[in-house]
């Protein structure tokens, strides 16, 4: 899996329980762009916090 943002650097991934449910960080080491993604694909960051918000 390579970034989208610059299609050139891997990605780093890094796996997270958010709201009891898995939810890979994938964040680029070159451009610096981070990418969230859930069992039903990829997760804005509004959608990320909401997820965190709710397990409280
Ligand atoms: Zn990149």
């Amino acid at each position: 899996m390579v970034c989208t943002g610059c299609a050139k650097a891997p990605l780093i991934t890094i796996r997270m329980r958010i709201g009891g449910r898995d939810v890979m960080f994938r964040r680029c080491s070159k451009c610096e762009s981070n990418i969230w993604e859930g069992e039903e694909g990829v997760l804005t960051l509004d959608r990320v916090l909401d997820m965190a918000r709710a397990a409280r």
